[in-house]
């Protein structure tokens, strides 16, 4: 590990955000997470810019949009173990259902056909859709997969209690779905 403490992330891609609700999940032993490692970057900080030298990262979610992609390798070149935490992370999961339909209909859809004030397609500030969902894995190299939707409080503990030590986790127990 770099420093004196493991430094530790969590990363928001295209995900719902439950799989860091079960992150939080782990209540009390949040205190002992804590206690072993510096979290540099998360959504549950207020850190803008992801750092550098990273130890451990979990990333939440599919590569869906451009910002995702410029986001994942920039955090890739920045990370010693990255961890495809989730479902949609490991097989994109929720976000991949759009990927039959196409980006140019599904942007249609929910910004045209559904909206009676002020239809259309936002050419700004919205980050603009690959043409699919991808795993992360599709795109960076991944070092550890936790599936589940979400993974439960207690793998992920088990997961960080390992990776902290700088063990691979044995993530047998998760399973795709729960
Ligand atoms: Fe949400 Fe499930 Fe995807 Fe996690 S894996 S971001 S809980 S849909």
């Amino acid at each position: 590990m770099s420093g004196t403490r493991p430094r530790l992330a969590t990363v928001w891609l295209d995900g719902c955000s439950g799989c860091h609700m079960s992150f939080l999940d782990m209540d009390e032993r949040l205190f002992d997470i804590g206690a072993r490692a510096d979290l540099v970057y998360s959504p549950l900080v207020d850190v803008k810019e992801y750092p550098e030298q990273v130890d451990v990262c979990l990333v939440e979610g599919a590569v869906s949009s451009e910002d995702d992609l410029r986001r994942i390798r920039a955090i890739r070149e920045r990370t010693r173990t990255l961890v495809s935490f989730g479902d949609c992370a490991v097989t994109t999961n929720v976000p991949g259902m759009r990927n039959p339909i196409g980006p140019v209909p599904l942007l249609r859809r929910a910004y045209v056909e559904n909206v009676t004030d002020r239809p259309g397609v936002p050419d700004q500030v919205v980050p603009a859709l690959l043409p699919k969902a991808l795993p992360v894995h599709q795109v960076v190299k991944v070092d550890v997969f936790i599936p589940g939707c979400p993974p439960s409080a207690d793998i992920i503990y088990d997961a960080l209690n390992d990776l902290l030590e700088g063990r691979v986790p044995d993530t047998s127990r998760a399973r795709f779905g729960r």
